[in-house]
């Protein structure tokens, strides 16, 4: 007889787990404190959870289970910048990463939804290794909760704390759609990480239809990867273009806005490489494209990997290209980087932890893209 399935509630919404207590005749309240016990206190076992009876830990025991990716690799830099490699349920090999980013009193976590991307986008090492498998909602929040157990607690007043998150590593979370947005119920929910919305970003390379669909779910944060100011050049970068072009995304992320109940930004991504979308005209092309949309302007100097064919333009073009779009009324913000002695940028993350050559490589500071409040 094979051995039946725990059901791992690690990453379960709020309202499955509520949903899933119902279905073993408990009370509801049971669910809420479950889920303070696992996501507030990283409780790893139902033993830990002392305020519920011992005939219902026993219970739990018997059909569920609170399971989290395995870490292979966890790297401290020295600047404090952390990068865990983690193990997925697909196998050896299936392996993502999630960066921490601390920075005074804040700390910046970036999270994968996919191993792998199947989009493509010409200068991405993630699109280049292609699609491998989507993350399941366990395996997206079980980055958090790692990160957390080894930063620390979620606690307001504590000495440290992960304050913001951002959809920004491996995979395009649109095209994982409902772990991602369980997972992101999650880090804002009261009695799970309580993030603030503001605080929480998805980082899309322009998956339409799923925008419209993201705002009737959630109200997170929205960062939009364009590169490109019209759509002949963002279709060569962005293959997704080609299905969904410039005018349909702008729109649908003024759609997005004018459906969040408070007033808020789109954050523009754009990363820029030498002699492909860095020059002045496409930094004017930039002002009139987005004149009519409330954002900021983020500018991410290209990060080399081995045989990207591109580079990363001078600080000098960067900076040119950035009082372009400030003198015409726009924030705008350059990442920088912050630590070399291990290896996270974006873009770059292929997790494949048997590759230990490319040291040189930099970190990159997420701290303007999630600093939304
Ligand atoms: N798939 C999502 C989120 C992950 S990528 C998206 O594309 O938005 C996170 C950010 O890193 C995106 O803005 C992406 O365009 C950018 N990026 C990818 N490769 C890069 C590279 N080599 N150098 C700099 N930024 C890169
Ligand atoms: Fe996928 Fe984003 Fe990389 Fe494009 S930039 S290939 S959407 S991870």
């Amino acid at each position: 007889m094979s051995a039946i399935q725990k059901v791992n509630l690690l990453g379960l919404s709020p309202e499955k787990l509520i949903e899933f207590f119902e279905s073993i005749g408990e009370k509801k309240f049971r669910a809420t404190q479950v889920m303070k016990w696992i996501h507030q206190k990283g409780a790893e076992s139902f033993e830990e959870m002392t305020d519920v009876s011992k005939k219902l830990r026993a219970k739990l025991e018997g059909i569920c289970e609170i399971r989290a990716p395995e870490i292979v690799e966890q790297n401290i830099s020295t600047d404090g910048t952390r990068k865990w490699i983690i193990r997925t349920e697909g196998g050896k090999n299936d392996c993502v990463e999630t960066v921490l980013i601390p920075d005074g009193d804040r700390a910046t976590l970036c999270v994968s939804s996919q191993v792998g991307c199947s989009l493509d986008c010409s200068f991405c090492s993630t699109g280049k290794q292609g699609f491998n498998r989507n993350l399941t909602p366990a395996e997206i929040i079980g980055q958090v909760w790692i990160a957390i157990k080894s930063f620390g607690p979620m606690d307001p007043n504590g000495p440290r704390r992960v304050t913001n998150v951002v959809m920004m590593g491996m995979g395009e979370p649109l095209m994982n759609f409902e772990p991602v947005v369980d997972a992101m119920i999650l880090m804002m929910h009261d009695n799970a990480y309580g993030l603030s919305k503001r605080r929480v970003t998805l980082s899309t390379s322009g998956v339409v239809p799923k925008i419209y669909e993201l705002v009737k779910r959630t109200d997170v944060s929205l960062a939009i990867s364009l590169h490109a100011p019209n759509n002949p050049l963002r279709d060569e970068l962005v293959p997704i273009n080609r299905k969904y072009p410039i005018e349909e995304l702008l729109e649908a992320c003024q759609h997005y806005l004018d459906n969040l109940p408070d007033k808020r930004h789109i954050t523009i991504e754009y990363t820029m490489m030498a002699g492909v979308n860095d020059q002045e005209t496409h930094a004017r092309e930039l002002v009139g494209l987005l004149k009519n949309l409330e954002c900021k302007v983020n500018l991410i100097p290209f990060n080399p990997f081995p045989h990207s064919g591109y580079e990363k333009p001078s600080n000098n073009q960067t900076r040119r290209f950035q009082k372009i779009l400030a003198d015409e009324g726009y924030t705008v913000t350059v990442r920088t980087t912050r630590g070399e002695d291990i290896d996270a940028a974006c873009g770059q993350l292929v997790g494949d932890f048997h590759d230990k050559t490319r040291r040189s490589q930099k970190y990159i500071e997420l701290r303007e893209v999630s600093d939304q409040s």
